[in-house]
């Protein structure tokens, strides 16, 4: 099993390090090539219109659609959940459109930077430590979408399908089980 984690800006060391940790290989990626190569991918947090606008210029988003379409499954962090997203609340910036989201960002405000909350996570038996930094929200979702945790501000970890998104940063903590849920989503893709 083979992971990239797109490397265009952002925290991609940090993903790769969390997959090493469960003994998985790991690469950054930024071409066509790389991203055909890997079974499953990794979005990282950054800023979402740099990354987006990158993503375009390297001709990697067309890349990316397909072979999520194909099944492959993807994992936004953050900016990463922006930029997998269908709609953004008054921004308007190009998405890969792959889950049915409308997404708020900076949802928290200017004056609150980061902050971490201990979440309820559908399928998890404790509570998982998440760290925020300018993060963006769920405000709606479609048909299809599975909300996997939801605050008081808005929806935080859902999951369409092949395609997993987090507000929170999963890479930045101690606790491995988000990404091992990933890891997951990919050994069955690995098996049809
Ligand atoms: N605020 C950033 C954006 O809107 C996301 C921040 C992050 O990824 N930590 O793109």
């Amino acid at each position: 099993m083979l992971i990239g984690v797109v490397a265009i800006q952002g925290a991609v060391s940090e993903h790769i390090d969390m997959l090493k940790r469960l003994e998985v290989e790991a690469i950054p990626v930024k071409t066509k090539e790389d991203i055909n190569s890997v079974d499953g991918l990794i979005l990282p947090g950054g800023e979402s219109t740099t990354i987006g606008r990158l993503l375009h210029l390297y001709n990697i988003d067309t890349v990316i659609k397909k072979r999520a379409m194909e099944g492959m499954p993807i994992f936004g962090t953050c900016a990463g959940m922006i930029l997998l997203s269908k709609h953004i609340n008054s921004y308007d910036q190009p998405t890969l459109g792959l889950i049915d989201a409308t997404i708020v960002r900076n949802a928290f405000g200017r004056q609150i930077d980061s902050m971490e909350v201990d979440l309820t996570i559908k399928g998890f038996d404790s509570p998982f430590h998440a760290i925020f930094i300018r993060a963006p929200v769920v405000k709606e979702v479609g048909e299809g979408v599975e909300v996997l945790s939801e605050i008081p501000q808005g929806i935080v970890f859902i999951r369409q399908g092949n395609v997993l998104a987090s507000s929170f940063h999963p890479e930045l903590g101690t606790d491995l089980r988000i990404h091992k849920y990933f890891l997951d989503m990919v050994k069955k893709f690995l098996k049809k």
